[in-house]
C-alpha cells in the first residue's frame, strides 16, 4: 500500500517547500513532490480547460491509419481465401455459396481480431480494410462481435441452415 507523508524540504522557485513523499510500500517506489508545486498546479487547473475530452459527448475523428472494424468488399472478392490463411487469430471465415457466380458470405469475429492488418496487406484484390470510422465495437453481449457480410439473400438462408444443424 502506498502511503503519503511529508518528508524533508527542497528549494523551489527561490524558497523552501516541504516535500510530500509517496512511499510505494512493497514496490519500493519513492517520489518526492514539493507541496507548493502541487498547490499551484491545483489552483492553475481551476482556470484552464480540461486536457481530456468528455467522451462520448465530445468526439474527435480517428486518424486515417486507425485500425477499427474490418470491412469487406464483396464485389472485388475472388474467394481465394488468402486472407483466411494469413489471419493469425482465425478471425475471418469465407462461406462459399457458389463460387462460379461469386456468391460469398464473410464472417468476421471482431472479438478474435487483433487488428494486425495482415489480411488487408495480403489481399491482392484490395477488398479488405480496417475502418477508421467504425471502431466503437464494445458490447454487452457476444452477438455483435460476429459480423456477417454479403447479400442478405445469402446470409439469411445460411444462418437458418447453421441454426438447424446446431439444434
Ligand atoms: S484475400 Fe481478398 S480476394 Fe481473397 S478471399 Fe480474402 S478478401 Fe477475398
Ligand atoms: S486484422 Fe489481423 S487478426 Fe484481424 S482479421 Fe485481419 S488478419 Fe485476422
Amino acid at each position: 500500500m502506498a502511503d503519503w507523508s511529508t518528508a524533508g524540504s527542497c528549494q523551489y522557485a527561490g524558497g523552501y517547500f516541504p516535500l510530500l513523499a509517496l512511499k510505494g510500500g512493497n514496490m519500493g517506489m519513492k517520489i518526492d513532490i514539493p507541496i507548493g508545486m502541487m498547490v499551484s498546479d491545483v489552483v492553475r487547473s481551476f482556470f484552464h480547460k480540461p486536457a481530456t475530452r468528455r467522451y462520448p459527448f465530445e468526439r474527435k475523428e480517428a486518424p486515417e491509419a486507425f485500425r477499427g472494424k474490418l470491412i469487406w468488399n464483396l464485389e472485388k472478392c475472388t474467394g481465394c481465401q488468402l486472407c483466411i490463411k494469413e489471419c493469425p487469430a482465425n478471425a475471418i471465415e469465407l462461406i462459399i455459396i457458389d463460387r462460379a457466380s461469386k456468391r460469398f458470405v464473410m464472417c468476421f469475429h471482431a472479438d478474435r481480431c487483433t487488428y494486425c492488418s495482415q489480411c488487408v496487406f495480403n489481399c491482392k484484390f484490395k477488398c479488405l480494410e480496417l475502418s477508421h470510422t467504425e471502431w466503437e465495437l464494445a458490447a454487452l453481449s457476444k452477438e455483435p462481435f460476429t459480423v456477417y457480410y454479403g447479400l442478405a439473400s445469402d446470409i439469411e438462408p445460411y444462418l437458418e441452415q447453421a441454426g438447424e444443424s446446431e439444434a
